[in-house]
């Protein structure tokens, strides 16, 4: 095995780009910002893609996909939009390579093969699946259309991070349309909900809701509705947005509907996203100076079972005892791997199951045989325990929820002790020198304190709070009257 990870403490971005090579979960490619996802973090990542996908269909959702190519004038048409992506676009301008006749072996664009028109390649994809609404909704009984699709949009982003920001990452986009506003806005409510749902259940991180400010809403939409969480090393993440788009697309796409009293009207519209980000939040919210670490409810193996063996005999009886523990944890819907390869003594094997987070080992030698029993040992606590084998099917269970649970309770009580609330701005700093996290703090409404605040500090408003009650005070940097708290954090 190689040797130790750096440890959180000594360099927390260090650690999490070791975390992420090491236990096999993606590595950068030859592309400049684009990464390899390996199986084992493929497999986590379907994992989530299932369970977000149910929760989609469960919602009223359909699946269905739109090409990867947005013609530019397309692109343009809602103006808002254009703006806030075109610095991050990578555009198609020829469709044909051809022998280079200077460099021998070598090859160049045909100029004779340049394209009518630019295609962009999609960043996000409203502009396509708008201009393709407008030829399926006439009447309101064509409405609600309520899609989603999964794919893989780019966007160039400068400075990129394993799975937090690639240049391609990806990602489901839903994409509905309404014949009211206020039921858009319960659409965008809704997915918001269902996003905070499986980030709190699944992979145990506890979120904020909230909306976004002006400034740091999606380019194009009314409202941004987003969750928010906290990394140990006390940077924000925004793990998930839903856009209310309100009339912009229907107007750009003139995409219009006779509604129930026969008159025209332009379609209401929201969008909505999580991407492979959502991989950097796990990795960052629970892992470990050991390796990852991982919430039952998402890792590809939930328990391992490793054999301890001299003799073939013992390999023998071991095998039988696993496959029958195998069989029953099945039964439950456990996954279970009996990590039986011989290339690899049990050392190794204990090592990279650490790494890799699996939740439970189970460890079986002769011993155990002998006396009924197998080593049962816990990959969030490190603990370890002897238990009788005929207990194992119930303690296995109860023990992956017990797991699941704890992550969240450790995770929750990490971000609440990072909430501070502040009154100065003096105090504003201090927090952000010394204890990072979200700091809670009044504002007066304005970009332009919002765009101080964080020239001085590197501050965002990440949010402001769903949950925020009315209290007047005055914004910590201007003095101006404010009438709630919003959350404000050095963010990835
Ligand atoms: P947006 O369309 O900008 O609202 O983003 C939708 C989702 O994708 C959000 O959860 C973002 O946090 C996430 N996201 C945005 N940019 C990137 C990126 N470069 N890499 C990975 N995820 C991203």
């Amino acid at each position: 095995m190689s040797k130790k990870l750096t440890s959180r403490a000594e360099d927390y971005s260090k650690w999490y780009n070791e975390l992420v090579v090491k236990a096999d979960l993606a590595e950068n490619s030859a592309v400049r910002g684009c990464m390899v996802i390996k199986p084992y973090g493929y497999a986590i990542w379907e994992k989530m893609q299932a369970e977000l996908d149910k929760m989609f269909k469960e919602t009223g959702h359909q699946n269905a996909y739109f090409p990867l190519f947005v013609p530019k004038s397309l692109f343009e048409a809602e103006e808002k939009n254009a703006e806030g992506f075109a610095k991050e676009c990578a555009v198609v301008t020829h469709y044909r390579l051809q022998n280079d006749p200077d460099k021998p072996g070598k090859l160049r664009v045909d100029p004779e093969a340049r394209l009518e028109e630019e295609l962009v390649v999609r960043p996000t994809s409203e502009a396509i699946i708008w201009n393709t609404y407008r030829n399926w909704i006439q009447s309101y009984r064509d409405l609600p259309i309520l899609v989603n699709q999964w794919a893989n949009v780019v966007r160039w982003e400068m400075r990129t991070r394993l799975f937090l920001r690639t240049a391609e990452f990806l990602w489901q986009e839903g994409h509905t349309a309404h014949e009211t506003k206020e039921e858009a806005l319960a659409e965008a409510e809704q997915m918001n909900n269902v996003y905070a749902t499986f980030v709190e259940k699944f992979m145990a991180i506890p979120v904020v809701q909230g909306l976004k400010t002006e400034s740091e809403r999606f380019a194009g939409a009314d409202e941004t509705y987003c969750i928010e969480a906290l990394m140990q090393d006390g940077k924000a993440l925004q793990a998930g947005t839903s856009h209310f788009l309100g009339q912009n697309f229907a107007k750009a796409f003139d995409v219009k509907f006779a509604n129930k009293e026969g008159k025209q009207d332009y379609v209401w519209a929201t969008s909505w996203g999580v991407s492979t980000r959502l991989m950097g939040a796990l990795i960052m919210t629970h892992s470990d100076d050991n390796g990852l670490v991982l919430p039952p409810s998402l890792a590809p193996n939930q328990v391992v079972i490793v054999p301890i063996y001299k003799s073939e005999e013992d390999l023998d009886a071991i095998t039988e005892v696993s496959n029958s523990i195998m069989s029953d944890l099945r039964g439950k819907n456990i996954t279970v791997k009996f990590d039986n390869r011989t290339t690899h003594r049990p050392g190794a094997k204990f090592a990279q199951h650490e790494l890799q987070g699996v939740p439970l080992r189970i460890a079986i030698g002769p011993k155990d045989i002998a006396n009924g029993t197998v080593e049962l040992a816990r990959r969030d606590t490190l603990t370890k325990e002897v238990i009788a084998l005929d207990n194992i099917n119930d303690k296995v269970e109860s023990l992956l929820a017990e797991i699941q649970d704890t992550l969240f309770a450790k995770a929750l009580k990490f971000r609440d002790e990072h909430i501070t609330e502040v009154d100065t701005f003096e105090e504003f700093k201090t927090v952000l020198e010394t204890k990072t996290g979200f700091i809670s703090a009044h504002w007066d409404g304005t970009n332009e304190t919002e765009d101080k605040i964080k020239e001085l500090t590197k501050a965002t408003i990440r949010c402001i709070p769903l949950d925020a009650k009315e209290e007047g005070g005055v914004c910590v940097y201007s003095g101006k009257p404010s009438k709630r708290r919003v959350l404000f954090a050095k963010a990835y």
